[in-house]
Parts: C-alpha cells; structure tokens; sequence
C-alpha cells in the first residue's frame, strides 16, 4: 500500500512524487511534485473520485475529464494561462498536472503587498492596469477557443512574479482553475454553490445558472474593481444590487475616467450591455496602459 497523506491522497503517482500543499479550493487540493525522470517541477491538483460518486457515474465523468482534458492540452501556450500538461489517475485519486506557478495566488499577493505606500489602497491604477491587461490577453485565447472560465476571482488568478518598474511594483499573473470546473463542477455542483464566491457571480448565473462568455467578463468588471479600489462594488453580490448603485459606486472610484469606464461597461446587469472582449481590447484604458489617468498615487 503506497503512503498518503492526512486526506488519503497518495506520495507518489504515475512518475511523480508529491511534495507541499500549496493550495485548495472547493474540490480539490493543488500540490507541488516533481518528475522522478528529470527532477522538472510541476503542480497537480488532486481529485477523489469517491467524492464524485456522490453526484454522478464516475467512469463516465472520468471519461468526460480526459476528453475535457486534451482540449485544455491543446490550448496553445500563453503567458497568462496556467498550462495544462497531463492528467493521471491513481487508484481512486485523480491528478491534473499543471505547469507550477509558485508565488501564490492574487488575494495572497494583495494581502502582503506593502502597506500605506499608496494609502488605502494596494496598487496604483497603472499597477491595477498591468494586472487586469494580462487577465484580459488571457481570456480572450480561453474564449477564443470555447472555454468559459465560469470562476474568474482573486483566488484564481496565480502570481508569477513582482517587479519593480519607476515607482510601480508590477504583478505578472497567469489565469488558473480553468476548464475543468466544467465537468467536476457539475458533480460537486451543490457543495460547490456553498463554498464558491458570488461576490463574483454575474446575474444571469445566480438567477438561471446560465455560463456564457458573458458571465466571464462581468466577473473581470468585479475583479478590475476591486484592483482599482481594495473592495468589492458593494457588500455581498454586486449582481443583485440595482445598476444605478452600481453605477453610482463605479462614479465614486479614486481613477480615471477610462478606467471607470471599463468597470463600468463590464458591471452591466444586462449582458447584451457589457463590453464584449475585443471592444476591451482596444479599449483606452487598456492600449494606454493606466496612464493618462489622474493617477496621483
Ligand atoms: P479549485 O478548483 O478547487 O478552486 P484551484 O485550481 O483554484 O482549485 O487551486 C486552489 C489553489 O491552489 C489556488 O488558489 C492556488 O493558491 C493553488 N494553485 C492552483 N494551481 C496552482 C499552480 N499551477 N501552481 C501553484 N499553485 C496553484
Ligand atoms: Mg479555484
């Protein structure tokens, strides 16, 4: 019988062997392993397919995953997107091994960042802009190629690196957690919906459950606001709120008027409103980098 850990979760799969926990969400537990062949660090997140038993047929979801799995395989590599490399079964455990992207997620980054260099609040707007453009490049090679996050939050989006740049501290970032919450979130659905933040959830998600590309970039609106301002658009799910309050928070925000305009095009409550991806892209906000602003911080 191979060692495990305390949640069971095997020492060693395929060519692999676990190493730290470096994190978890609703459904799984992500550690760092190493290849036995060449020592090449990665992370793999680890599923118990016994918790899947609960909710659905595990050989057909199995069957699912990989199919789900070798789109993800298939994503050309990108600079903002978490690369996906392998998925590996173990007994009743199973492994999405992942390209490892060891300085924590965007919450930890915000949590540590120094405080009162720019009072209140933790990043500059032109720091604000370098993070949300990259979250933006990202998405869109996801959409481009049919894949709904569904799940964009601080908590999903991984740290690669922190730079300083003039007076700016620069966070290079990588979308996580993508693809597969799909076809496992179906399964844990229910536990899912109880622990999963809908602080983030756009409206037409909590009133029908209906994920569409749609759904994503109303997260991001979330997401920019609370890199431009430490906060969320109001106390628990903006999409439940009015949009003239919505509106009215947006106004209020310390920065520009482009960036304003981003978040406000994005927290539209209506999804035929929102800002689509390429109007984004060519936005100025975007193209100018966060400056131009009155960014006095
Ligand atoms: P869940 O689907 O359960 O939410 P995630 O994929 O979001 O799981 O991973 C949970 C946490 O594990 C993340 O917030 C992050 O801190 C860490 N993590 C996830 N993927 C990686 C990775 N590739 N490299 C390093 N840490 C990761
Ligand atoms: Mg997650």
């Amino acid at each position: 019988v191979a060692a495990e850990d305390a949640c069971g979760v095997p020492d060693t799969f395929g060519g692999f062997v676990r190493g730290k926990e470096l994190g978890r969400g609703a459904f799984a537990v992500v550690y760092a392993c190493e290849r036995k062949s060449d020592a090449a660090k990665f992370a793999a997140k680890a599923v118990d397919l016994r918790q899947l038993r609960l909710f659905v047929n595990v050989g057909r979801e199995v069957k699912k995953l990989r199919r789900e799995a070798s789109v993800l395989q298939q994503l050309p590599p990108h600079p903002n997107l978490v690369k996906f490399v392998d998925v590996i079964q173990e007994g009743h455990w199973l492994f999405f091994l992942l390209e490892l992207v060891d300085r924590g997620n965007l919450l930890q980054a915000i949590v540590r960042r120094p405080p009162g260099r720019t009072g209140r609040l933790k990043f500059r707007e032109s720091e604000a802009c370098h993070v949300f453009r990259q979250l933006v490049d990202g998405l869109k090679v996801l959409h481009s190629k049919g894949i709904v996050h569904r799940d964009l939050k601080l908590e999903n989006v991984l740290v690669v690196r922190e730079r300083s740049v003039g007076p700016d501290l620069l966070l290079d970032v990588k979308i996580a957690d993508f693809g597969l919450s799909k076809v496992v979130g179906e399964g844990v659905s229910e536990a899912r919906s109880t622990v999963g933040s809908p602080r983030y959830m756009a409206p037409e998600v909590i009133a029908k459950g209906s994920h569409d590309f749609r759904a994503d970039l109303w997260s991001l609106g979330v997401l920019a606001h609370v890199l431009l301002d430490g906060r969320f658009p109001c106390d628990g799910a903006s999409a439940k709120v009015p949009q003239e309050r919505l509106d009215e928070a947006i106004g209020r925000l310390p920065v520009g008027r482009d960036a304003q305009d981003v978040v406000r095009g994005l927290l539209q409550l209506e999804p035929p409103r929102r800002l689509t991806i390429l109007q984004l892209c060519g936005h100025p906000w975007l193209t100018g980098g966060g400056r131009g602003s009155t960014d006095k911080r």
